[in-house]
């Protein structure tokens, strides 16, 4: 029978891009992946640690225990090496506004508009984890490299995908494909390397 893992996520979209990047592993475990859409009653998370990997934890932990399913979570964000990591797990509200992507890029640009390209080094930081409601948890980190524009280009993808000039690429995150980014993103490597334990932690 097949059976159900939870994504700590309301967002379909994040649901449906996940599905796609396990469809392998979710097919020979004979797994699904639903979100927390079908879980109204499950109350949104406090995501108080200070690493992706600590609130990717915090939030796979708390969706396996309100549910009492295994639980995936991630947590994300883009890390400046000139700036030691920022924003960091900031990333969604650097500008001081919750989700306004572009106030966030144009005031990451301006701060770094003095670096000059050879360090401007950056890359988009992703932790994956998977918690049992037997209290059994493992988390994996997958990194996205590249340097920051001066410029916003491209449309598609989100936050800070149009100022990320992809490593070994000419073209910036918000240029790619959805498949070609899901191949190299920090969110497919994290949960690629995550699922390499899925099946161990729930046979055993
Ligand atoms: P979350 O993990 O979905 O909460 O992402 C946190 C924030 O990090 C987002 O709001 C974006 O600003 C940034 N971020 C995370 N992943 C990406 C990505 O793939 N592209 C662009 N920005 C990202």
């Amino acid at each position: 029978m097949t059976r159900r893992l939870v994504l700590a996520t309301r967002n379909a979209h994040k649901v449906g891009e996940l599905r796609e990047i396990l469809a392998d592993v979710l097919a020979d475990l004979d797994l699904q992946i639903v979100g927390l859409a079908d879980f109204p009653e499950v109350a949104d998370v406090v995501e108080d640690g200070v690493t992706f990997a600590e609130n990717a934890l915090l939030k796979a932990r708390a969706v396996a225990a309100a549910t009492g399913l295994p639980a995936l979570a991630d947590d994300s964000g883009l890390a400046v090496d000139v700036l030691g990591g920022a924003p960091g797990i900031f990333s969604a509200r650097w500008s001081g506004r919750h989700g306004d992507d572009l106030a966030n890029l144009e005031l990451l640009l301006a701060q770094v508009s003095d670096v000059r390209d050879e360090h401007r080094g950056a890359g988009f930081v992703c932790a994956a984890a998977i918690a049992l409601p037997d209290g059994r948890a493992h988390v994996e980190e997958g990194v996205f490299r590249g340097t920051l524009t001066r410029e916003p280009r491209g449309s598609n993808g989100f936050g800070y995908d149009p100022i990320l000039l992809v490593e070994g690429d000419v073209r910036t995150s918000a240029e790619l494909s959805p498949a070609e980014k899901n191949a190299m993103s920090h969110r497919g490597k994290a949960f690629r390397a995550l699922a390499e334990h899925l099946g161990g932690m729930l046979e055993a």
